[in-house]
């Protein structure tokens, strides 16, 4: 009897529960990938679930993996199509008694397994191990269903009550492998059905997927740079690489574990120093695992119209609107600028985030189902957890941001309109956060004019005339 590995969003070898389990049984060992097509549908509203820069830096990710296992004597299969039938016809041929993968939470990947369930051989059972979070959901101290409502509740309950789990060795051999002649290999953007003008060349991508990349950030940000030590207090910028850590797409395909994180954020507080800075970046981790609990809890509610809140909003289905949004050209620099930044790199700044989110809902008032939709097919760091209860939150739970105050608050200098605006680059005033202010005969042209202005920047837009003369 054999054992697969069906690898999902764990593509990494460290600190793997799935990797080990499969290795513990002794038996000749498959470890797959399957490209589900479905990830990369077409939506109603006209773009894919899953875009080109995901594509690509997934790609990249199991390029990396199979290199490693494959310097430590293994191979990892890669195979296309649903991972239900491709899988339930995998484990005939190679007779598996077990079949581990890691459990997910969202209802379309719990389909799958249940679907996988149903049509694998009878020889072969089941393994889902958990393995997506900071904490392990064991060892929580309540049911995941019943998850406290807030995050503070959650925090407070989880952390005092539980410990983090130590890590998982990483394997050094995997040479117990089952032979096969063909290993599949990764398809082209074309075969998942990209078209030439979805594919963008010479990407402005700083992102590059992969275990070694990973790992790579993860000292640099701490140990080579020390730049955790100032975490706290530049978390909330926007431009460049150094600002915060950047974990987060290389988390969102499991490439870096949280626990190996908290981990080396531990080593570095004893080592290096500990502050407000590494409280925070844990805390932000924890943070993480709130939503993953929570959309436990709340099931699908957190895809709803309504939100997890129930709320009844007359959302606005507004195509135009929608794509000035999505495209970066609402006339406001600092939303235009973020959601630039995500069109051309596959990343958005924890604050961008909320300002686009907050504007798309509160200000155009379209449904937020949209907005997470376009983040959804954009974001390198896509996760189902993160993005639908973060847009829950902004949508439907917490006050209004203002991007008229934000902009001037966090981008004091305009730097960051700057560089994704080139339409902006010659506004040296205080203006550039709000350049239809701008004279007549400095009017620039080719950026568009808000479809309206709100009272309620009045007093952020007064800020900015002072700033612009002072
Ligand atoms: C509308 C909206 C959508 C979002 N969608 C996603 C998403 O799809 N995937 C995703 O990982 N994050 C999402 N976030 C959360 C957050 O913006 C990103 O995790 C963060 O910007 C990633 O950058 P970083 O790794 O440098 O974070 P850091 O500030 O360095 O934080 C370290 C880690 O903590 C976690 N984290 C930080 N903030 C949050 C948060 N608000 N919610 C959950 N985890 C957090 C991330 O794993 C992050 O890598 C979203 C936020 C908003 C407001």
């Amino acid at each position: 009897m054999t054992s697969i590995y069906w690898l999902r969003n764990d593509l990494r070898l460290h600190d793997n529960e799935c990797l080990q389990r499969m290795l513990d049984t002794g038996q000749p060992h498959l470890m797959v990938y399957v490209f589900d097509p479905r990830i990369f549908s077409m939506l109603d509203i006209g773009f894919r679930k899953s875009g080109f820069l995901r594509f690509q830096f997934l790609c990249e990710t199991l390029m990396d993996l199979r290199k490693n296992i494959q310097k430590i004597g293994g191979q990892l299969m890669i195979l296309q199509g649903k991972p239900e039938q491709v899988l339930s016809d995998l484990a005939k041929k190679v007779n598996a008694e077990f079949l581990f993968f890691q459990k997910e939470i969202a209802s379309e990947e719990l389909a799958v397994e249940t679907a996988l369930k149903e049509q694998l051989p009878d020889h072969c059972s089941t393994q889902a191990i958990w393995g997506k979070t900071l904490y392990h959901i064991d060892d929580a101290p309540f049911p995941p269903k019943e998850t406290p409502l807030t995050s503070k509740a959650f925090r407070i309950n989880l952390t005092k009550k539980t410990a983090v789990r130590p890590l998982i060795d990483t394997p050094t051999d995997l040479s117990n492998s089952i032979e096969f002649r063909e290993w599949g290999t990764i398809p082209t953007a074309k075969e998942i059905g990209f078209t030439h003008e979805e594919i963008i060349e010479n990407t402005t991508n700083h992102y590059e997927g992969g275990e070694t990349t990973a790992l790579d950030r993860l000292q640099y940000y701490t140990f080579e740079t020390e730049q955790l030590t100032n975490y706290r207090w530049t978390r909330n910028r926007s431009l460049g690489m150094e600002y915060s850590s950047k974990f987060s797409p290389w988390m969102a395909l499991g490439s870096l574990s949280p626990r190996l994180i908290y981990w080396e954020v531990k080593r570095y507080e004893k080592e290096i120093k500990k502050n407000a800075s590494t409280w925070w970046l844990v805390f932000e981790v924890v943070w993480r695992d709130y939503f993953k609990y929570s959309a436990i809890r709340h099931g699908n509610k957190m895809f709803a119209e309504g939100g997890i809140k129930d709320r009844d909003v007359d959302w606005k289905y507004d195509q135009e609107l929608f794509d000035r949004w999505r495209f970066g050209q609402t006339g406001i620099p600092f939303v235009d600028a973020h959601m630039r930044e995500l069109n051309a790199t596959g990343f958005m700044s924890n604050r961008g985030r909320v300002n686009c989110a907050s504007f798309l809902t509160r200000d155009y008032k379209i449904d937020w189902r949209w907005g997470a939709a376009w983040f959804e097919c954009q974001l390198l760091d896509y996760d189902v957890c993160s993005n639908w209860l973060n847009w829950n939150t902004q949508a439907t739970e917490i006050w209004y941001t203002n991007p008229v105050h934000q902009s001037l608050k966090y981008d004091k200098k305009g730097e960051y309109i700057r560089t994704w605006i080139p339409e902006l680059q010659e506004v040296e005033s205080a203006l550039v956060h709000a350049p239809w202010l701008l004279e007549e005969k400095e009017t620039i042209s080719d950026y568009p004019h808000p479809i309206e202005i709100y009272k309620k920047w009045t007093r952020s837009i007064n800020n900015i005339k002072k700033a612009s003369v002072g």
